[in-house]
């Protein structure tokens, strides 16, 4: 079944999120070390930061409400103005002939800014940022938007990301074919779930669907 649209996350799907990361959240990383977060765990938490939601962290590693709301209040106002690169694949993906779409959660100011040093704009039919400051939209509600506005059935459909909490699990509740990208395989594989490190292997399972 040839698929009629392509649907794919941002962070770490488009570009890697640690070219920007240590610059980006330099001022929340300090604030949480100012907290009591040393050690193992504030690498971990620099991690995190960089491959989930704020919101999702700060909740695994028990934010005191006073953190989480000041972190909040920072992260709404950053945005990024230096210089950024896609992934090197990237090419292959701009070539697709199918519709394209963005859908990212994250704080819209700091998604808006990367879309735009990205020059994403042209590339992609629609791109969506879900901030979870101002709204409970899931990326599933904004999948079976999408979906429903275009006319395009499940089948229709591929769902792009790096997150198997993610997009990834939202696309298999739609019956939607999702697509893992690892690009430092990173993770191990799971049943069930394609994962590919280069969107070179997109076209193959493109042409293989
Ligand atoms: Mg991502």
């Amino acid at each position: 079944m040839r698929k009629k649209a392509i649907i794919f996350d941002l962070d770490n799907t488009i570009f890697p999120v640690p070219q920007i990361g240590y610059t980006l959240f330099a001022p929340l990383f300090a604030l949480i070390e100012q907290a009591g977060y040393h050690g193992n765990e504030m690498d971990q938490i620099k991690d995190e930061v960089m491959r989930m939601p704020f919101q999702r962290v700060a909740q695994e590693h028990n934010f005191s409400e006073t953190l989480t709301n000041k972190s909040i209040e920072l992260l709404q106002e950053l945005a990024y103005n230096g210089d950024m690169e896609s992934y090197e694949d990237y090419a292959h993906i701009q070539r697709l002939p199918h519709d394209k779409y963005i859908v990212t959660t994250g704080f819209r100011k700091m998604q808006q800014s990367k879309v735009d040093r990205l020059g994403l704009a042209n590339d992609f039919k629609e791109i969506h940022i879900i901030d979870p400051t101002t709204t409970k939209q899931t990326k599933k509600d904004v999948f079976a938007e999408i979906m429903h506005r275009h006319g395009y059935k499940p089948e229709d459909v591929m769902i792009v990301g790096d997150d198997l909490h993610s997009e990834i699990k939202a696309a298999q509740e739609l019956g939607v074919y999702a697509l893992w990208y690892d690009k430092e395989e990173r993770y191990k594989p799971v049943p069930g779930v394609k994962k590919i490190k280069d969107y070179g292997e997109l076209l193959k399972v493109l042409g293989s669907l």
